[in-house]
């Protein structure tokens, strides 16, 4: 694996900073806003001089109280974010004024009526499907999300707060996906396991100005690195593409371990990854049709059908030079699971090997994983 920098910030080292960062911000009367996805539009937020704060959680911790009241075959992801509200043990829930949640998965969707009982969780209706109706339905989504955050604070909300927030939001994007295009510098200049964990971490910072100036100033210093140290030298390391769930709960026993085996991440297919940032709201059309638009296209196997991702994929392979795909699914997750059928079709279409990974957030399987992380880098090494 490529070294981590000194000054590394490990995801637990984030989390602890971003409990005393919105601590403060909370002392200040800031509006905090909960999301669970990135299909909310969280310009909105912005607009309303609000932060938002990631809450998808990652760890097994809470997962056993959370089956006192959900079935134990339902996706980690959704346990452990119910099960942190549940025993009130996350500090960015406990600040979160209310919650947003969104009517992607059906596990999701539930989850977010029980959820209701612990904390406000106002729910966005996402359509399925990408066509005129559901771009109409989900701008109207737009609209009432807009008016729900006026009334809950008591604010007017203008449409120039709300075109000045997606211009801040669309640098953002441009700024990550910078960062996440290292990946198609051969060498590779990065761990995907340090780019991973580092986006991750930022859900926990609610300044997205301090956000882009971390990230740019690590874009900038890889760079610099790489100009002086790896270009133009050959690596003999194969080259990955990781797709499918979120994978901050998991990272550590497959991108990790694959990377310490010789292989490299360079690329993500996953909401962690680059697939929310490849499109910018338009900034010429009215704002909430903009933003419909924009959050309505993201790949996510929720939407059905979904074949932008596999073309997605397809174009990834070419432009990271990627020799294999490994797919990460969480238990229980049906959509992803169901759609791996089409990815693993897309990689043989592209010549490279494919793995399929079904993963929780115990560390039970990491044994288990790491045998078929072996086997799939032998084959990539070969
Ligand atoms: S995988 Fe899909 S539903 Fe889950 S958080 Fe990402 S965009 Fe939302
Ligand atoms: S990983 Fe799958 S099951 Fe879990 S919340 Fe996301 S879409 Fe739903």
């Amino acid at each position: 694996m490529l070294k981590l920098p000194e000054n590394f910030e490990n995801y637990a080292d984030a989390r602890k900073a971003g409990f005393l960062k919105m601590k403060e911000l909370k002392e200040t009367g800031k509006k905090i806003v909960g999301i669970y996805c990135t299909f909310v539009p969280t310009e909105l937020v912005e607009a309303a001089d609000g932060a938002v704060v990631t809450l998808c959680a990652s760890s097994e911790e809470p997962i056993p109280a959370a089956e006192n009241h959900l079935p134990r075959n339902l996706c980690p992801l959704i346990k452990a974010s119910y099960g942190f509200g549940l025993q009130d043990t996350c500090p960015y829930f406990y600040f979160s004024d209310f919650i947003v949640g969104e009517t992607t998965c059906d596990g999701k969707k539930k989850m977010f009526e029980l959820m209701n009982e612990i904390k406000e969780t106002y729910v966005m209706q996402l359509p399925s499907s990408r066509d005129e109706a559901a771009l109409d339905a989900w701008e109207k989504e737009v609209v009432r999300f807009w008016k729900k955050l006026e009334d809950f604070y008591g604010i007017t909300i203008s449409e120039e707060d709300v075109k000045k927030a997606i211009e801040v939001k669309n640098r953002e994007r441009d700024v990550m996906l910078k960062f996440l295009e290292l990946g198609k510098l051969n060498p590779a200049p990065i761990s995907g396991y340090e780019i991973g964990t580092r986006l991750d971490a930022l859900g926990f910072n609610p300044n997205i100005e301090e956000r882009c100036r971390i990230i740019e100033e690590r874009t900038a210093e890889v760079l610099k690195d790489w100009e002086e140290n790896y270009k133009g030298k050959e690596s003999k390391r194969p080259r990955i593409l990781v797709t499918g769930c979120p994978n901050s709960g998991v990272r550590e026993k497959t991108i990790r371990v694959i990377e310490e085996m010789g292989v490299d991440v360079v690329a993500f297919d996953c909401c962690n990854g680059t697939r929310e940032k490849v499109e910018k709201v338009d900034t010429t059309m009215p704002v909430t049709r903009a933003l419909a638009k924009k959050y309505l296209n993201i790949n996510c196997s929720i939407m059905s059908p979904n074949t932008g991702r596999m073309d997605y994929i397809k174009d990834m392979i070419k432009e990271y030079q990627v020799d294999g795909v490994m797919e990460l699914v969480l238990t229980a997750c049906h959509t992803y699971a169901i759609e791996s059928h089409y990815v693993r079709k897309t990689a043989e279409e592209m010549n490279v090997p494919y793995l399929g990974l079904e993963v929780d957030f115990s560390s039970g399987d990491a044994g288990q994983i790491s045998t078929r992380l072996a086997a799939f880098a032998e084959l990539l090494q070969k």
